[in-house]
């Protein structure tokens, strides 16, 4: 049976249907795809062919279960598609033109960013999403892992069974694995303007000149930055008092005064009362803090104001399995839904709203499912980082975590300013940040901002895992000079808190008598 849509398969996100976006789909979503002969029964069916999906159907074949993968749309699900792979790649670009712009301190003549191709940085983009789409593809998965793929959209017909074009599956277990998507307030004419999300905005071939984001959350940040970048004149509308509401003050401070000084327009505090269609341009009404209303002209606008969990339609209540419309599958611990036999994994059931989260939870749902119980979601040490430049990257607590927690820490926070390497590369905003167990040198959390910071805070989580301390951080020997330096320059700073008044002058007394 053939499952192409209309569209070619294309569906929304994968805009225009040109050499590398077909590429791209005869890999994950192929027109002449051919759903296998279902087996009796599945040691395991997935439902979704994200991140989460992907990994837990690779684990299982791997370990020789009998495994069915079901997708609706695209393999490779968002961080493909219209996540990770495209906002990376288009924010890689805009960071090679930031840079290219400050050069005229070294002569090279300015210019202004709209003088860049952002066509071809968008096809740059297509090119890439393109080529890494390989190791996601529906023949991969069938002819090397062994995996039945069956495009099609999946819900459950009974507890250990799930329907797909007209066919049954039957499972032992089975993973929901069905993501999310973007949120769209309730705001008076904002559908009807066409908003973008995350799965249409990287179909643009063509700059919008102005681009109204709606949203101060990680996604909103790094692409209002990338596309102002990029020559777009962005307004930022964010109705908390800041930019990236779940970090520290002084690191949401940070980023907020960068893309102000790039030229982004930041409106905090701002709620987005009304929008209307005025030809191709659209008239954003938007109260500010103080109450006073103005009207912003976009011509295009995308929408970051968080992910709600893909759990309609998947007939959950026939399965036995509680769910929340906003939190999605209610698990335990094991990843384990109210119906002993189906796990969860990724965004549709989990707080940690990442790739690397969503590949560690299959892991786990997978081995819980197949083998014995044991492995657990609250075992993970789970660090992130926010790709605006520079990057925000943290793990472990906050330090109103310990707060909350009654955990008593000692902070160590060195500049970026103090770190050579960053002086040399002129990335000196930002700092390194480590909490300690207060009168200990155990790691309880760290957030770092630099420009490669999510480069740097996996040494970080590696001694926070392998449970080393500051003590064994500072004797680690860092090349000069890399930013990375600034981790061990923390551990000096903690070692200094160490050298006790006693010990002070213990140390007088001996080179005393060493002179
Ligand atoms: C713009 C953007 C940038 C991001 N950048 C990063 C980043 O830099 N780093 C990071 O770690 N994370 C990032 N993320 C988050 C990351 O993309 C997600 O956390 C990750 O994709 C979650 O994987 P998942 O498998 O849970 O869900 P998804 O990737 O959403 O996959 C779910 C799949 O299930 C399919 N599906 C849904 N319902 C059904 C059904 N009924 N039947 C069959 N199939 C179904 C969907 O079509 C989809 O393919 C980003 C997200 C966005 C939107």
């Amino acid at each position: 049976m053939t499952q192409a849509r209309a569209d070619g398969g294309a569906g929304p996100g994968i805009r225009p249907l040109d050499a590398h976006n077909l590429r791209l789909l005869a890999n994950v979503h192929p027109a002449d795809w051919k759903n296998p002969e279902p087996a009796p029964r599945y040691n395991l069916v997935v439902l979704g062919a994200g991140t989460a999906g992907l990994i837990s159907a690779a684990v299982a074949a791997g370990l020789g279960a009998k495994v069915a993968l079901v997708e609706r749309h695209l393999m490779g699900g968002d961080c493909l598609n219209v996540g990770c792979v495209p906002s990376k790649s288009v924010i890689r670009a805009a960071r090679r033109v930031e840079e290219a712009r400050l050069a005229h301190e070294l002569g090279v003549p300015a210019f202004a960013r709209d003088a860049v191709d952002f066509g071809a940085a968008m096809e740059r983009m297509r090119r890439i999403r393109a080529r890494i789409s390989a190791e996601d593809s529906a023949a991969r998965y069938r002819d090397e892992l062994g995996v039945d793929v069956f495009l099609g959209e999946a819900r459950f017909a009974a507890p250990d069974e799930i329907e797909v074009e007209g066919r049954r599956l039957r499972f032992a277990k089975a993973v929901i694995a069905t993501g999310a998507r973007a949120a769209l307030p309730p705001i008076p004419g904002l559908a009807q303007a066409r908003p973008r999300t995350n799965e249409t905005i990287f179909e643009l071939t063509s700059r919008p000149r102005r681009l109204a984001v709606i949203g101060g959350g990680p996604i909103g940040a790094e692409l209002a930055q990338a596309f102002g970048r990029l020559g777009c004149e962005v307004t930022l509308l964010e109705a908390g008092a800041r930019l990236l509401p779940r970090e520290d003050a002084d690191a949401a401070e940070i980023v907020q005064r960068r893309l102000a000084g790039e030229g982004v327009r930041l409106l905090l505090g701002a709620s987005l009362e009304q929008v209307e269609s005025r030809g191709d341009a659209k008239a954003l009404r938007v109260r500010a803090a103080g109450g006073a209303v103005s009207e912003i002209l976009a011509d295009e606008i995308l929408v970051a104001v968080g992910r709600v969990p893909n759990v309609d339609g998947l007939n959950l209540e026939s399965a036995g399995v509680e769910y929340d419309a906003r939190t999605g599958v209610v698990v335990n611990d094991h990843l384990q839904s109210t119906n002993p036999r189906i796990y969860a994994a990724g965004d549709v059931c989990m707080s940690w709203k990442f790739t690397h989260a969503a590949d560690a939870a299959a892991k786990i749902a997978v081995q819980n499912a197949l083998f014995v119980r044991t492995k657990r979601l609250s075992s993970l040490v789970m660090p992130w980082c926010t790709y605006t430049d520079p990057e925000v990257a943290h793990v472990g607590l906050y330090e109103r975590d310990a707060a909350e927690r009654g955990i008593a820490i000692d902070t160590y926070r060195i500049p970026l300013e103090q770190v050579n390497r960053a002086v040399t590369d002129g990335e000196e905003e930002g700092f390194v940040k480590l909490h300690v167990k207060r009168g200990s040198d155990r790691i309880l959390g760290a957030t770092i901002v630099a420009s490669h910071a999510g480069e740097m805070i996996s040494e970080v989580t590696l001694a926070i895992v392998g449970k080393l301390g500051l003590g064994t951080l500072l004797g680690v020997i860092h090349p000069y000079p890399t930013q990375a330096e600034g981790i061990k320059r923390v551990a000096g700073a903690w070692v200094r808190t160490r050298a006790t008044p006693l010990v002070k002058r213990v140390l007088a007394r001996w080179m005393a008598l060493r002179r």
